[in-house]
């Protein structure tokens, strides 16, 4: 358990239960009774944190059902998120029905926390100025309804460093941070590579930790025989996923590791891991993972540096080129279709490679004189499954 010394002035457990991918059937429904499942596996193990979310559909409702019926209000910290963004909450009357709704589905009158949902793109940043949802924030906090504020973070460290320097208000920041993108301060690392933590933690807020497995990436790194080569040598009990989480939860200032966790064998591994036989990382476990990040980021068949001269003038497919030739590294630095699919998707927008007319101006602009055309129709050959693909399920 984390110590006292934190904004809640109580234990808080070092494994956050992340409550965005509940269990869901093939239908899309929730399995009840698994959720309840895990909810009283969390709170029988000294899990306390459980992140939820206006965005998270009905996963609130699953908490109003399942947690605070059931276990002493004050016995958890329950944290909330309201989206801002021009297609969800984008004035304060949404905002407030947003934050009422939230409440309500989760059975409760107080969010322990409250966060600004995925900000730092440049249209959430516009309309939280425009509506002034910093005043918002601190009014909530006054009224009680919710005990702290902060937000998560999906942006620029510049942007970052500006809005916390702007806003001493906030007091927690919950960031993606995991030892690839933070040893490799990856172009792609999304706002989580090292610069980001180290931008929070120099301000004096509180981190919390999303990804610490960067989205299931590194579950399988092992794959790679140098990889585990490695792993073997620093310890043969420790698995792929257990590395990630311990080098997570061994930052300083970091208050909880989320995980999504969508079954009980997830969520007993983590609990071992985190909470029953916790080992902060050592230095020379640190050394470790900064050889095996090196080694997974040389396995990047494609040398695209994401400088995006490509997109320049613009690609009249609509092609997002950077984003298709980034799948196809993922697919050969984390050795798992799946994940390199999930990746494919999420990005690949609306055109596809296929729509390529050949016309090779991005190649022209290319400075790495990578052989684009070719390298995005294999991208598409090789990770498009069908318009119906599920991206969440386990193929
Ligand atoms: S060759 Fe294809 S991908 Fe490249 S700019 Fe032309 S249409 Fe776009
Ligand atoms: S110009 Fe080349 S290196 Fe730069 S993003 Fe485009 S494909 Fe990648």
């Amino acid at each position: 358990m984390s110590d006292m010394d934190n904004i809640f002035n109580r234990s808080v457990s070092r494994l956050g239960f992340g409550c965005m991918r509940l269990p869901e059937g093939q239908d899309g429904e929730y399995i009840e009774s698994e959720i309840e499942k895990l909810f009283d596996y969390a709170m029988s193990h000294g899990i306390n944190y459980f992140d939820s979310a206006w965005h998270y559909i009905d996963s609130q409702k699953m908490i109003g059902k399942y947690l605070t019926p059931k276990y002493p209000r004050a016995s958890f910290i329950l944290v909330g998120k309201l989206h801002f963004h021009e297609d969800t909450l984008h004035n304060w009357k949404l905002a407030m029905e947003g934050f009422e709704k939230e409440l309500n589905d989760a059975g409760t009158d107080y969010m322990d926390l409250e966060l600004m949902h995925a900000i730092g793109g440049e249209e959430s940043l516009r309309v939280i100025e425009r509506e002034d949802f910093w005043r918002f924030m601190r009014e909530l906090k006054a009224s009680g309804r919710a005990k702290h504020i902060g937000f998560s973070w999906h942006g620029k460290v510049d942007d970052l460093d500006r809005l916390l320097t702007e806003h001493p208000e906030v007091e927690v920041v919950q960031i993606q941070a995991n030892y690839f993108d933070h040893f490799t301060n990856s172009r792609f690392a999304n706002g989580g590579g090292y610069d980001t933590y180290e931008t929070v933690h120099r301000h004096g807020k509180q981190v919390i930790i999303m990804e610490p497995i960067k989205g299931g990436s590194l579950a399988q790194v092992d794959k790679h025989a140098e990889v585990k080569a490695l792993f073997d040598a620093a310890d043969p009990t420790q698995t792929p996923p257990s590395w990630a989480l311990r080098y997570a939860a061994s930052l300083d200032g970091v208050l909880t590791v989320l995980s999504g966790m969508s079954n009980l064998a997830q969520m007993e591994e983590n609990v071992r891991v985190l909470l029953d036989d916790f080992k902060p990382l050592m230095v020379s476990e640190r050394d470790m993972l900064q050889r095996a990040a090196a080694i997974i980021e040389s396995k990047r068949p494609v040398g695209c540096t994401g400088c995006r001269y490509c997109m320049d003038k613009g690609c009249p497919a609509g092609i997002r080129i950077p984003n298709v030739l980034a799948s196809l590294n993922t697919l050969h630095q984390y050795q798992d279709l799946r994940i390199a699919r999930k990746a494919y998707y999420e990005s690949v927008g609306e055109h596809r490679p296929v729509e390529c007319l050949g016309c090779a101006s991005c190649e022209r602009e290319c400075p790495q004189r990578l052989p684009i055309r070719q390298l995005i129709r294999e991208a598409d050959e090789t990770l498009w499954a069908g318009e119906n693909y599920d991206i969440w399920a386990n193929h």
